[in-house]
């Protein structure tokens, strides 16, 4: 039986992993199926999760998928490969992961085993396209060019015309993946994975892949490296307790990049009072706070570029 596989790519705060799981809640998948993470700082699908589902799951934290720790991330689809116990692969690589590189090993992968690259997806916040274009075009760009489908998220936070906007900044570098513009939450699981399979016919050629490194990679692109350490991620575990108020205030505070450096993205699980306990999202044009259940200790992540991480001490 082929194994399928699936690429969720996305920046940080993008929403991969709200993804990953609505698809798996929502039991879109019927077949065994194996995640692959690589996580930058990032906080994994909760343990409890998989466990609900009998997902299997391979993290890969020493360094990116598509250049450090490439060798390792080949060799783990190898072995899953190898061990035909799962019938599709999901891989999630880090908000910073090259999308180009990723597919192309897994293209090399299809060569000589019996697989196959279905899903070639990219979530992007259509909040902050603009401004993650700008500043981080190396990744940000990548993951959108060589998408075949460009999940659009939080396009309820913005109007028909600065979505419209977005759509067509995006079509002006990739023509052919499909766009989905409608509110995850006003899709279900299957439609969403039924919008995308639609389009398993236009995966980038390897052509097209060598495309990006002309247009925007011309400073580096005698050489797969590139520079993940533009990022860094700053994280604590703390047993403090922080009211919801406390919460909104530090997130509105950590809007200022002179102060903090640029945050693109905090995720974390805090207590609110002596019984209460949050999860949060946040990223630049929103925050997300919603009810929990409790943990052992509260965990707080904080991913950004030259961010200041004794100021991070002071305000956590
Ligand atoms: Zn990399």
């Amino acid at each position: 039986m082929t194994i399928q596989i699936d690429i969720f790519s996305g920046f940080f705060g993008a929403g991969k992993t709200t993804l990953i799981k609505k698809l798996i809640d929502e039991k879109v998948y019927s077949k065994k199926i194996t995640l692959i993470e690589n996580e930058f700082g990032e906080i994994p699908i909760d343990g409890a999760f998989l466990k609900k589902y009998n997902i299997e799951i391979k993290e890969i934290k020493a360094g990116c998928i598509c250049c450090s720790t490439v060798i390792d991330f080949t060799n783990t689809l190898r072995e899953i490969i190898k061990s035909k116990e799962t019938e599709r692969i999901i891989i999630e690589p880090s908000g910073v992961g090259k999308l180009s590189e990723i597919v192309k090993i897994v293209k090399k992968l299809e060569e000589d085993n019996d697989i196959h690259l279905n899903l070639v997806i990219a979530a992007v916040d259509v909040t902050m396209y603009e401004e993650f274009t700008e500043l981080f075009s190396e990744f940000y760009g990548d993951q959108i060019i060589n998408a075949s489908t460009i999940l659009l998220s939080r396009t309820q936070n913005v109007d028909d015309e600065e979505l419209g906007k977005v759509v067509s900044k995006i079509r002006e570098i990739n023509e052919t993946a499909s766009i989905v513009t409608t509110p995850w939450d006003d899709l279900s699981g299957i439609e969403l994975l039924g919008l995308s399979e639609a389009d398993g016919q236009q995966i980038p050629r390897d052509e097209d892949l060598s495309v990006f490194d002309l247009e925007f990679d011309d400073h580096d692109h005698d050489d797969d490296d590139h520079n993940h350490d533009i990022f860094t991620s700053w994280g604590i575990e703390t047993p403090k307790i922080f009211p919801v108020i406390k919460l909104k205030s530090i997130f509105e505070s950590l809007k200022d990049e002179a102060v903090f450096g640029k945050v693109v993205r905090s995720k974390g699980k805090v207590q609110i009072d002596p019984v209460n306990w949050v999860e949060f999202d946040f990223v630049p044009n929103a925050l997300e706070i919603r009810a929990s259940e409790p943990d052992e200790i509260g965990r707080i992540t904080v991913i950004g570029h030259d961010l200041n991480q004794a100021i991070l001490d002071t305000v956590f």
